[in-house]
């Protein structure tokens, strides 16, 4: 996956020493500044109540900042009208708030027809999202929210932020509601989606795996509603800021580069002794550790072959995968 800058580069969102203190005296975000390019996927991850939630609701103002501004495609949003700006951002929250006693379809209809599209229209836009998020309309369309499992109520939820076709989609802990295996399918298809849409997303979460498979750009926040760090998924592993960003994305970074580091001729053993058909699981040279452990786990005696082209080139242990991901830490370690 490419993980750079997919945006325009032209800034879409722009929050400028934007605070929130609450009445009660927390404050939930402190002096934040972060630029969204346009068509860029954004993730705002950190512990919980370190500002994510409340300053996602201060893009789409269903709360207002304390201090500092708000710029969506170079305007104030404390000045536009609530009603209009929200029709632009499409908004997803983990509780997915679909209708329990509206049929599917009308979920999805619900804010084409509140800004006036004729039904016959809504109507067919929103089979068409049914369709766009992977659920049949034929299928789905007619059944109650409480008649789809977790993931497919999330998937309409999605239809639903899309249905107004906004430039601009929130989405808070989209996938925290559903279970390890379904979260990274609908992470998948979201990430499909989304090169095919070419949104401006900002979304949160609490799980740093989630932020860097999912990010253009990923923010860091800590406690007390600060920045840590904001960059690429590589630049957050290869060179965090502080001790703080380095114990939260450190905690399976190993684990992590697997998926990101080549294989390298120089930890794979030689062929001799094992023949090509000895091995029932072979990768290319080009593959990633990941894969190539992946398919060391189809094989009985738990190993690889790696073919260049038509070509063996040695096989892949455990312990040429230990000595490549040993090196690709050094390595990340010695360029920050
Ligand atoms: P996150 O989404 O990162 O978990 P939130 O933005 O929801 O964090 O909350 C940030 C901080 O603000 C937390 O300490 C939370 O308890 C506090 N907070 C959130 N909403 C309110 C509120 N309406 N009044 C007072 N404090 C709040
Ligand atoms: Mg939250």
């Amino acid at each position: 996956m490419d993980n750079t800058d997919r945006g325009t580069g032209q800034s879409m969102i722009r929050l400028s020493g934007v605070g929130k203190t609450y009445p009660d005296g927390t404050v939930a975000v402190h002096d934040l500044d972060l630029e969204v390019a346009a068509g860029e996927l954004v993730v705002l991850v950190g512990p919980s109540g370190c500002g994510k939630s409340t300053t996602l609701k201060m893009i789409n103002r269903l709360i207002e900042p304390t201090t500092g501004t708000i710029e969506i495609d170079g305007k104030d949003v404390t000045r536009s009208d609530p009603v209009k700006l929200r029709r632009g951002i499409g908004y997803v929250i983990q509780q997915i708030g679909l209708f329990p006693h509206q049929r599917v379809i009308t979920n999805v209809m619900t804010v084409p027809l509140l800004y006036g599209e004729p039904r016959s229209v809504a109507r067919q836009r929103a089979r068409e999202l049914l369709e766009l998020v992977g659920l049949d309309p034929a299928e789905y369309a007619e059944r109650y929210p409480a008649q789809l499992s977790g993931g497919q109520q999330q998937r309409v939820g999605v239809a639903r932020a899309l249905a107004a076709n906004p430039p601009v989609l929130l989405m808070d802990e989209p996938f925290g509601a559903v279970d390890p295996i379904v979260r990274v399918r609908l992470q998948d298809e979201f990430l499909r989606l989304q090169s095919e849409l070419g949104k401006t997303v900002v979304m949160v979460t609490h799980d740093i795996d989630e932020a860097v498979r999912m990010g253009d750009r990923v923010a860091v926040f800590a406690t007390g509603g600060r920045l840590a760090q904001y960059g690429t998924p590589s630049e957050l592993l290869g060179h965090p800021a502080d001790d703080f960003v380095e114990d939260f994305v450190g905690a399976t970074k190993g684990l992590r580069r697997l998926t990101v580091t080549m294989i390298d001729a120089g930890h794979l053993e030689p062929i001799d002794g094992v023949s090509a058909g000895d091995l029932s699981s072979t990768v290319d040279v080009t593959a990633t550790l990941e894969e190539a452990l992946a398919a060391m786990l189809r094989d009985d005696r738990g190993m690889v072959g790696v073919k260049d082209g038509a070509r063996f080139v040695g096989v892949l242990t455990p312990n040429g995968i230990h000595k490549a991901l040993r090196a690709s830490l050094a390595e990340g370690a010695g360029a920050a």
